[in-house]
């Protein structure tokens, strides 16, 4: 169906024509021992999921609402960066498909002319400090055609954006091929300064000013760099440098 050319991601996939969320199927699969690069896609979510409980508009045969059940040997410390790497597939592969200047907002949202096409949601479960599974919820607007009065100033979808319908499968494609290498040079350990690069190239929120709420705290500054870690380096309006981990804040451009 999607002539893959990936080594082992999406070599299996669940699809659903309705579903309450997928990132939930792909968690229940992999609890029940589901294979590394197992994908739920779905052509409706009845209950599509953001973070911290926010709902996910996924209206029917107009996105790409799919879950990636991911197990790297790593650290839950490091499971963040996942979230980067993925953010780096999907707006790369949403630029080779479309031509649309796809930017990632960072940490978890790819947008379009600073709206929200994609959500990126990724969900962990881990065990004597080593991941067991994460799922990787990937949510992109394709051919919607409007949106909800609450996010229609905050939402777009590519075919608003290029003016035109999407092939779906394409896109899949092109984003797992991408998320398949980086995923690999990543646990490799290979090309790490050029996966870093490739983020920071990609990313609207480097030289934008930030609001960071962590907790309740809210400060403003300037996102003056990504750390190696994955953290945005951001400069406080007295000067104090901070870095902010993405597990902890949401951040606004202003
Ligand atoms: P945030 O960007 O605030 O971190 P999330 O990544 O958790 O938010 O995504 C959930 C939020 O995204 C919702 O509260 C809503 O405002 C918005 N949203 C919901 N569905 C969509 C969609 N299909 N496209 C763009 N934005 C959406």
């Amino acid at each position: 169906l999607y002539n893959l050319n990936t080594k082992w991601l999406g070599q299996k996939i669940y699809h659903h024509h309705q579903i309450d969320s997928t990132n939930k199927e792909a968690k229940k699969l992999a609890a029940a021992g589901e294979k590394e690069g197992t994908i739920v896609i779905s052509e409706e979510q009845l209950a599509g999921r953001g973070r911290l409980g926010r709902t996910w508009v996924s209206p029917p045969q107009t996105g790409i609402w799919m879950s990636v059940i991911l197990r790297p040997p790593i650290s839950p410390a490091d499971a963040s960066k996942i979230t980067l790497i993925a953010g780096l597939a999907v707006c790369e592969g949403i630029q080779a498909v479309t031509g649309l200047p796809a930017q990632i907002k960072w940490p978890n949202d790819i947008v379009l002319h600073n709206k929200k096409i994609c959500g990126i949601l990724t969900e962990m479960s881990a065990e004597m400090e080593k991941v067991n599974y994460i799922i990787l919820g990937i949510g992109i607007n394709v051919n919607i055609n409007s949106f909800p009065e609450d996010i229609k100033n905050t939402a777009t979808s590519l075919k608003i954006e290029g003016e035109k319908d999407y092939d779906r499968k394409e896109i899949v494609k092109a984003i797992l091929t991408n998320l398949e290498k980086y995923y690999e040079a990543y646990l490799n350990k290979q090309d790490l300064e050029d996966l870093l690069e490739k983020y920071k190239r990609h990313c609207l929120t480097l030289g934008k000013e930030v609001k960071i709420i962590h907790r309740n705290e809210e400060f403003i500054g300037k996102a003056v760099d990504l750390s190696e870690e994955g953290e945005l380096v951001v400069e406080k309006q007295d000067g104090q440098v901070v870095t902010v981990f993405s597990g902890e804040v949401s951040v606004r451009g202003l």
